[in-house]
């Protein structure tokens, strides 16, 4: 398991919610975890590392040692937005990018959680932020998607460096066109979701 950077396809993907949660998905999420505290982040969405679930998690404290900090959502819904923010945030998908994003500033939302409990999150700042943030990332949208014309103009060159990387990868023969994304991210849903 890796994490994909901008602009590979799965991060466009709107994931479908689902059905079950099987060993295999706890084993993906454990690893999810071990990738996120790596990189140093503090939420990271299925579609991050290729895999085309409804799903994310989420420890806003960044330290793998705060166990109890750590939030595993399930086909998460948003119900109550409210306030409004503007922040800047990062993606592990978008390396040493940053930019203010609008976002609500306090919501209510239900997820289920790896023992298949629906829990009700009440939450504002950098929580709600986060869980906004990983949500999109289930709709395939990202936060660059949500810029203001001038903080995306900002940031335009990184994006086109992104932009070339990926290019290069695909040159190299390292990364899968993608059809082939696109029929290993079917095949994974028909399995699970
Ligand atoms: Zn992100």
């Amino acid at each position: 398991m890796r994490i994909v950077k901008y602009p590979h396809p799965t991060l466009y993907h709107k994931s479908r919610p689902l059905k079950r949660v099987d060993a295999e998905l706890r084993k993906a999420i454990a690893e999810m975890f071990e990738l996120m505290y790596e990189y140093s982040g503090i939420g990271l969405a299925a579609n991050q590392v290729d895999l085309p679930y409804r799903v994310f998690i989420l420890n806003i404290t960044g330290d793998a040692a705060a166990k109890d900090q750590e939030h595993v959502l399930i086909n998460p819904t948003i119900l109550k937005f409210s306030g409004n923010v503007e922040v800047e945030e990062g993606c592990l998908s978008f390396p040493e990018i940053y930019a203010p994003v609008r976002r609500s500033e306090h919501i209510v939302a239900v997820a289920y959680n790896l023992a298949g409990e629906e829990k009700q999150y009440e939450v504002d700042g950098l929580f709600a932020r986060a869980f906004q943030h990983e949500n999109d990332h289930l709709d395939g949208k990202l936060f660059v998607d949500r810029l203001s014309p001038s903080h995306l103009l900002n940031i335009k060159e990184d994006l086109l460096a992104l932009v070339d990387e990926f290019s290069g990868d695909r040159q190299r023969g390292v990364m899968p066109d993608d059809g082939q994304i696109l029929a290993r991210l079917a095949e994974l849903e028909r399995l699970r979701t």
